[in-house]
């Protein structure tokens, strides 16, 4: 099988959601420990889409949280991180949810919540950020909706488009990448697969918390039905429709 060079991949009514990558899961207070590695093939891949004919839309979520926010140990009196709490529901009264608590992470305002500047340099402006995570009370992994599933981004809206960018033809396919696969990474992909678009998960391009998420998260894409590839091997993947 012969690596094709990534101008021969064929964006159209594909695009790329680039979950999370921010500096406070690069090198911040909740760093995935291998962050690093997603970035010569994403950065590789990002460029090529520069000098592409027809560039995929490309969004990028960001987690941007008030400094209260319901997922940080800190909000709880005594509770530690990476540990799961009960919470209350935000919408249903006398129901709880299940919130695992971290570290205060990508604060509002703060430069941990940035989205990589290398990131940024190779799309060259053509990024759409997504913001999630944004109320008080309730997270949000999926770049699509709160976990919940009672507020929406608008990424469902933006990619059903019957013209999501000018001339561009409606997405059919979602290519995803990003951190963290057992947590953001997971639930962007299987939401994507819900709306029936085909999801293809870059698996060089995204790293895990820890093994037993990142496992879990693997199998659980796959039985919703995403597939996998590696930058190199995305441009047969996506000729096979
Ligand atoms: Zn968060």
């Amino acid at each position: 099988m012969s690596t094709t060079g990534f101008g021969d991949i064929d964006w159209s009514g594909t695009a790329l959601l680039l979950i999370d990558i921010q500096e406070d899961f690069i090198s911040g207070s909740l760093a995935v420990p291998t962050a690093e590695e997603i970035f010569p093939p994403l950065i590789s891949l990002l460029e090529s889409t520069s000098s592409h004919d027809a560039p995929p839309l490309t969004f990028l979520t960001q987690d941007y949280h008030p400094a209260d926010h319901v997922s940080f140990a800190s909000s709880h009196a005594g509770a530690k991180p990476f540990t799961t709490i009960e919470v209350p529901h935000p919408s249903l009264a006398d129901k709880t949810m299940e919130q695992v608590l971290w570290p205060d992470h990508c604060v509002q305002s703060t430069s941990g919540a940035d989205i990589d500047a290398r990131i940024l340099g190779a799309l060259e402006g053509r990024g759409n950020v997504v913001q999630k995570g944004t109320q008080k009370n309730v997270d949000c992994y999926s770049g699509f909706a709160s976990n919940d599933y009672v507020s929406f981004t608008d990424l469902a809206r933006r990619l059903f488009s019957s013209q999501p960018a000018p001339g561009m033809a409606p997405v059919h396919t979602v290519v995803v990448a990003g951190l963290a696969t057992g947590y953001c990474v997971r639930a962007t992909a299987i939401d994507a697969c819900k709306y029936h678009l085909r999801t293809i998960v870059l698996t060089d391009c995204i790293r895990g918390t820890d093994a037993a998420s990142t496992e879990q998260a693997m199998r659980d894409m796959e039985q919703f039905g995403a597939e996998f590839a590696e930058t190199t091997t995305l441009a047969s993947t996506l000729s096979r429709r």
